[in-house]
């Protein structure tokens, strides 16, 4: 071989440690508690397994061996916590506090006992354990982007595989005692796999990262950061070209005397009226309703494929669960009511912006009638398209 192992076994410490500052720097960018933060501290510990193990190839101490183990066990067991944080957005502490715990405990004390091919053949299991648990994680959140995400688990799981080959290779030998590194085709494939594993996981987690900032910026633009309903531009990026026939409606809502609730409870119980009613407005709808905040107190649900009739009955049904619904602000017991003004579909198209003009002219006669009520704006006569007319 042109390289022996402990230059190949250096080149992947230096790699990982490329990989490690890089990953680190994605983070540092944007200090989310991310799984990026995760996958630094698992490469971190097995960086320090990888150098540790070089000195065990040159000089195969007990204590080194020990620390070698005790390293990459931490590392990998975090590292499969990372991809659980990946999943979830929650990092298990305990889950890798006892992962750990479990891989040490197998090849520690054979180590200690003077077993080392023993201890090896235990530590490469372990290792593929962990890592074939790593890939199970990933391959569970494989819907959130399927071509990156399927990479990361092929890339773990052949990684597993390679030390699954190295464990096997050592009890095919049967040998308790090695008194030296194991050295066989296994270990220069594991270790060969081991750095276009990490080099391609590596570079598909930082592109993952990536494209959940852009996918999260996405979200935050068409977002209302009160009520997690779309926001207004979004609403009008989605209708406000397309002509509305028959079967689609729009219905607007405001809540009554809503100045009043923040003077006299505070601008924070005012939002949390907004959260409760924006709650009603998607626990009552369907789900191909799109419900959205306007803004301030104002809230707009486009209903599509609504029978006639139907678009008033809806809006009915969310006056009246929110007016029945007890806010709890401190502890006072609060009541809000909302007006209601719906634009049914109709058979002559209208656009979304007249739509919503006729339901704002049914709505404010709602207001003028005294609040708390649902008013339908009047279309017994035709009129041109794009022509608003107030509600009778
Ligand atoms: P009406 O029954 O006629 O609708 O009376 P109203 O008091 O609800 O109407 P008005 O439009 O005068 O008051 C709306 C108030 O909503 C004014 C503003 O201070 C408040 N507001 C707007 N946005 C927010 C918000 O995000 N949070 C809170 N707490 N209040 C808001
Ligand atoms: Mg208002
Ligand atoms: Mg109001």
């Amino acid at each position: 071989m042109m390289l022996d192992y402990n230059s190949l076994l250096l080149a992947l410490g230096v790699s990982a440690i490329c990989l490690t500052v890089t990953i680190m720097g994605s983070w540092l960018a944007r200090r989310a508690e991310t799984f990026l933060l995760s996958c630094t501290c698992g490469l971190v510990l097995v960086v320090s397994g990888i150098f540790t193990y070089a000195f065990y190839v040159e000089q195969p101490q007990r204590f080194l061996g020990i620390a070698g183990f005790v390293l990459f066990h931490a590392g990998f067991a975090t590292i499969w916590g990372a991809g659980y944080q990946f999943r979830t957005d929650r990092l298990p502490l305990r889950g890798i506090v006892i992962r750990a715990l479990i891989a040490m405990a197998t090849s520690v004390p054979p180590m200690l006992a003077g077993l080392d091919g023993l201890a090896f053949i235990a530590d490469n299991l372990a290792i593929a354990a962990l890592l074939f648990a790593t890939a199970r994680q990933y391959w569970l959140g494989r819907a959130e982007a399927p071509a990156p995400i399927t990479g990361i688990t092929a890339l773990y799981t052949l990684t597993a595989i390679s030390f699954v080959l190295c464990a096997g290779v050592l009890i095919w030998d049967g040998k308790l005692v090695l008194g030296a590194a194991p050295k066989n085709w296994a270990e220069d494939l594991s270790l060969a796999m081991c750095i276009a594993g990490m080099t391609g996981i590596g570079a598909l987690s930082l592109a993952l990262h990536q494209w959940r900032l852009a996918a999260r910026h996405r979200m935050d633009a068409i977002t209302d950061p009160l009520t997690g309903l779309l926001n207004r531009r979004a609403l009008f990026d989605q209708y406000g070209t397309r002509a509305m026939g028959v079967s689609t409606a729009v219905i607007v809502f405001d809540i009554d005397h809503f100045k009043s609730v923040n003077d006299r409870y505070g601008h924070a119980a005012g939002d949390h009226v907004l959260k409760v009613f924006a709650h009603e407005l998607s626990a009552n709808g369907r789900s191909s309703d799109t419900a959205a905040r306007l803004g301030g107190e104002e809230f707009a649900l486009v209903l599509k494929e609504i029978m006639p009739g139907r678009a008033e009955l809806a809006a009915e049904r969310i006056r009246k669960a929110f007016g029945d619904r007890d806010i709890y602000i401190e502890d006072e017991v609060l009541k809000c009511t909302v007006s209601v003004g719906v634009a049914p579909g109709r058979s002559r198209p209208l656009d979304f912006d007249a739509m919503l003009n006729e339901a704002d002219k049914a709505l404010y006669a709602a207001k003028r009638a005294g609040r708390n009520r649902v008013e339908l704006a009047s279309h017994l006569h035709s009129v041109p398209a794009g022509v608003v007319r107030s509600a009778s």
